[in-house]
This record gives C-alpha cells, structure tokens and sequence, in this order.
C-alpha cells in the first residue's frame, strides 16, 4: 500500500477545526417522547415540518434552507436562511434546537463564540421568562405540530437523519462517479494519512513546549474525555501535569486518583452523608486539597448531560492516574515497545489501555478495547511519526492500524461522497475512515453554501478528467 503521496491531499485547504464529534445526544429513538433529534429531524425535513410556523412573537416564518446539519462541536445548522413577518424579511444564520428554550442558557452558548453566528433558536415549547440568544428569532414547534392529526413522534426516524435523507446526491459523489474503485480507496487512505499527519503536527509542537512526556499525557486524557469532555480533560492535563501527578501521590493509585478527581472540581462537596468511593477518595484528596485546589477546574466546565453511568469523566479520570503511575513513563514504555515492530506496539497499547477502575465502581474496564484502539491509531501513531519514527511512511504500520467502528461524521460522509449504495469495502480500513473525517473537516464542516461553493468537486472532476483514470504520478 503507497499511501503517502496520493493526489497530494488538499493542502489548499489550510483550515483548523475542532474534531471533537457530534453535538447532541441521540436517545430513545423510537420513543413517543421527543428529543432533540426529533426537532432537529422535523426542522431538516420538510416532509416532516409542520405548516403556520411562527416567532414567539406571532410573526409567520417561512424556511427558505433549514442549513446544514452539523455534525460537529457548535449549533445544530449552519447557514440558515427563513424569512419572517408579513414584509418577509430574510434572515441568514445557524440555528440551535432545544427542547426547552432555558437550555441555551443551561448549556452556557452564550459565552461559547461557535455560537455567536446563531439567528434562529428552535424549540419546542415558547419560551417563559428564558434568556434567548441575542438577535435571533425563537421558533416554537409545539403549537404547530400539535395541529398536526397526522403527526406522531414515533414516526420520525431519527436514525435515517441526515445522511439518508438527502434528495440529490451530492456534487462531490457525482464527481467521484468518474473514478475507479481503487483510485477512490486511495483518495481516502491518503487523506487519512493526511490526517494523521496534521495530529502528528500538533503533537511534535506541543511536545517542544512540555516534553514529549506531557504531550502525550494530554493527548491521552483528551481521548478519555470522549466527544463531550475533551477539552476539559485536556485542561486538567495540563493543570495536573503527569510528573507532578507522579511526584506528588508517590507511587500510590488512589491518591493519583483523588489528586485529578479532585483537581477536576468533579467530587462533590465533603460532608457527613459521603459513602464509599467518595468517602475514601476524600480521605486522600484533604490532604493534597491546598496544593491543587487553586488549579481545579470548575464543574461547569464538564458536560455530563446524556454521558451513559460506566462513560462517566470520574471513572476515565481515576483509569488515567493508573496509567500515568505506571513504570517506565509512558513516552519511553511506548517508543521501546514500537522499537520492537508494529505487531508488538498493537498488543502492548491494547494492553497498556486496558485499564480498571481503581475505585473498583465499575467491573468492566474503563477503557474499552474499541476506545483503546480510537487511542492506538489517533494517539499513539501520531506520538510516534511526532517523535520521528516515520510510521507514516511505512506500509507495515499503517497496515497494523485496527478498523473501527465507524462513527455518525464517517457514515455521514460515506453516504454523501460515496453514494447511499456504495461497496462497504471502499471505506473500510482504519485509514480510509480517518480520510472521511479528514474529507468532512476540510470541506463539509463549514460549508454554508449546501455545496454550491465548496471546491472539492472540481477538485475531484479535474483529477479525474486529467487522464481516463488519475494521473499515475499522482497515484499512490
Ligand atoms: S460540502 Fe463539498 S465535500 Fe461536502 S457534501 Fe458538499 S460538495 Fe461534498
């Protein structure tokens, strides 16, 4: 497999994005009781949007382009158009969906800038003395939907949204038409090996300000914080550096463990009602409180709304002080067992993962093997070509990387570039999904146009057209 010269990979496109994924929790899906994915379905489809929409304030609405459904950090839709009031007045902006409208307030959007573009705030009930979004208008579903007889929330298939219910295929599927099965397969494992590439950029930077050591220790922890709590697990990383962490508990887990669990601002309060875990954890962490609780973070910070019980910031926090005492420190153990081979750098992460919780809360293992290998191939890879070892380059490690379980922004993007009925072989291989991502951060992402001016497609028709199949000097 020659994957690193492909088509050479996009470098027109130089922005930075967040990869943390997906805003809102899916749950209950077949349920009466609606969710957020229900509005954001009926406010996407207008098969399912309800006739004589309005503001709060009266004013008839009218949706011109509900956006684009987004798949990452920030508002449900991007670059929505409507038009309000009898003048018909047009208003452009994304759009945020809650069932209740106190949940803009709840959630702090108002201090995060990735929402400052929001214009229209969509929710189920009207809103009762709750704080709305600076200009933007409030579109309550429920009056609408309830003079609908037809309507049921059972009936909405949140599952096929979005990626199934687009009308026409896209223009980069059309494009991608021209191309050969295996040229399209080498398309997406060089932008995967893009993407890796760009992880391993941030990684080597970071590691000349802190060390290679604590570069990692934060790159570890942000992949334990999941899609919601990344950045807040990053943030203790740094408050807790990993030497101190190791210093500072002496070889000891569970004072590691409250260290970090109480540097997060996670613990509750101390108090005559505590039990358990919590009753020992604070045992240790009084007697370390003064030293980190000025650096603590502040519970707010953390997004535990629709987080599953074992998925809990407390158990990965307490599963990474066991990681972090462990001998020798993590940078060396990992760059003397990738000394060793690919194989032998799989099984050792696999095993270096598999960490308990050291309270002992939950039976399983706090890290997962489908997370521990997520960390193997967006963590330890990039550690690796960061530290010089240029495993990018080499067939036998990039073959090594596990396939994973495909996420919503890779079968998104599958569907939209690959076409609803494409061969599931095409985008399988754990290189081949990071080139999704890579593809839909670099093109779908901020796309506000619904395509129209997204330069991927002439991209992909110029690389085709430039020969029957692409030019062989651009293969990989
Ligand atoms: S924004 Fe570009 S890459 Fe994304 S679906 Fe549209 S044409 Fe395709």
């Amino acid at each position: 497999m020659q994957t690193t010269r492909t088509f050479e990979w996009i470098h027109s496109r130089r922005q930075t994005v967040s990869t943390s994924l997906v805003s809102e929790p899916v749950s209950r899906h077949h349920a009466e009781t609606p969710t957020e994915r229900h509005l954001q379905c009926i406010w996407y489809d207008p098969a399912l949007r309800p006739p004589g929409l309005a503001t709060n304030e009266g004013e008839p609405v009218e949706i011109e382009n509900p956006g684009v459904w987004n798949l990452e950090a920030g508002p449900d839709f991007l670059g929505a158009v409507v038009r309000v009031g009898s003048e018909r007045r047009r208003i452009c902006g994304d759009v945020e969906i809650h069932l209740r409208p106190a949940d803009w307030t709840h959630h702090r959007h108002s201090d995060d800038p990735r929402y400052s573009s929001v214009r229209v705030h969509v929710t189920l009930t009207p809103p009762v003395n709750a704080l709305a979004p600076v200009g933007a208008i409030c579109i309550p579903l429920a009056g609408p939907l309830s003079r609908c007889p037809d309507f049921s929330w059972a009936a909405v298939d949140v599952t096929a949204y979005p990626y199934a219910s687009r009308p026409e295929p896209a223009p980069c599927e059309l494009a991608l038409r021209r191309w050969s099965a295996d040229d399209i397969e080498r398309l997406l494992e060089s932008a995967g090996v893009e993407r890796l590439r760009r992880k391993a950029q941030r990684i080597r930077l970071r590691a000349t300000m802190v060390g290679a050591d604590q570069a990692l220790w934060e790159e570890l922890m942000a992949a334990l914080g999941y899609k919601h709590n990344k950045t807040a697990t990053r943030k203790l990383a740094q408050r807790v550096p990993r030497t101190e962490l190791f210093a500072a508990a002496k070889s000891d887990v569970e004072t590691a463990a409250a260290i970090l669990w109480g540097t997060s601002g996670l613990l509750p309060e101390a108090g005559p009602s505590l039990r358990g875990t919590t009753r020992r954890v604070w045992d240790r962490w009084w007697k370390h409180r003064a030293r980190w609780q000025e650096r603590a973070l502040s519970r707010d910070e953390w997004r535990l709304d629709g987080v599953r019980p074992l998925n809990r910031p407390e158990i990965r926090i307490r599963a990474a002080a066991v990681w972090a005492l462990r001998h020798p420190p993590p940078a060396e153990r990992w760059l003397a067992a990738a000394a060793v081979g690919p194989q032998d750098f799989l099984k050792h992460i696999l095993r270096d993962l598999a960490i308990h919780d050291p309270a002992g809360e939950i039976r399983t293992a706090a890290v997962g093997r489908s997370r521990a290998v997520s960390i193997l191939i967006n963590v330890a890879v990039p550690f690796l070509e960061a530290s010089g070892l240029p495993v990018l380059a080499d067939p036998h490690w990039l073959q090594m990387l596990p396939d994973e379980t495909p996420n919503a922004v890779e079968r998104q993007m599958a569907h939209t570039l690959l076409g609803r009925d494409h061969p599931p072989s095409w985008c399988r291989g754990a290189l081949r999904r990071q080139g999704l991502i890579q593809m839909f951060t670099d093109f779908c992402l901020n796309d506000r146009s619904r395509c129209a001016g997204c330069p991927f497609p002439a991209w992909l028709a110029a690389a085709a057209g430039s020969s029957s199949s692409p030019p062989a000097e651009d293969r990989l």
